[in-house]
């Protein structure tokens, strides 16, 4: 199991590095995010959060005792992830974090996104995500980034 970072910590507010090695190493890293995210019924989880400045997220919706109504989708690896374009649409819902334990924060996302992102071999793989599906991606995009639930709800409290 890995340590989990908590708000404040450099990692998680620095901005990650692209993925270039698709090793032995990175296929590790992963398996060990998602049992780490399984273990804290996370829906996903950020390289940033384990310590780790990659450009690595893993999306694994789920219904748990967190999220009860969360669609089911087999856990997804996404590496250099791109959002392409986005909906004019925002949706407003309570986002969690397992870095900001405890805290529920309402926040702004496109209700639909088209991403491009490569996989664990370092395919490409072009899709549309919607809904909660796509607001996990935005969420955990934004950790690649230094940007955490508090800092996004901030932003969004700045342009309302
Ligand atoms: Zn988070």
């Amino acid at each position: 199991m890995l340590t989990i970072l908590t708000h404040g910590q450099p990692t998680l507010m620095a901005t990650a590095m692209p993925v270039t090695q698709f090793d032995e190493a990175l296929h590790a890293l992963a398996q060990q995010m998602l049992h780490t995210m399984q273990h804290a019924n996370g829906v996903g989880i950020a390289a940033p959060q384990v310590n780790q400045r990659l450009q690595l997220f893993i999306m694994a919706s789920n219904p748990n005792p967190r999220y009860p109504d969360a669609p089911v989708m087999a856990p997804q690896v996404v590496i250099n992830p791109q959002i392409i374009s986005h909906s004019a649409t925002l949706l407003l819902g309570d986002e969690g974090c397992l870095s900001l334990p405890g805290e529920r924060r309402p926040i702004l996302r496109h209700e639909t996104i088209e991403v491009r992102y490569q996989d664990l071999s370092g395919e490409w793989c072009q899709e549309r995500l919607s809904g909660f599906i796509a607001r996990i991606f935005q969420h955990e995009y934004d950790h690649l980034h230094g940007i955490t639930l508090r800092e996004r709800q901030a932003m969004q409290q700045e342009t309302l």
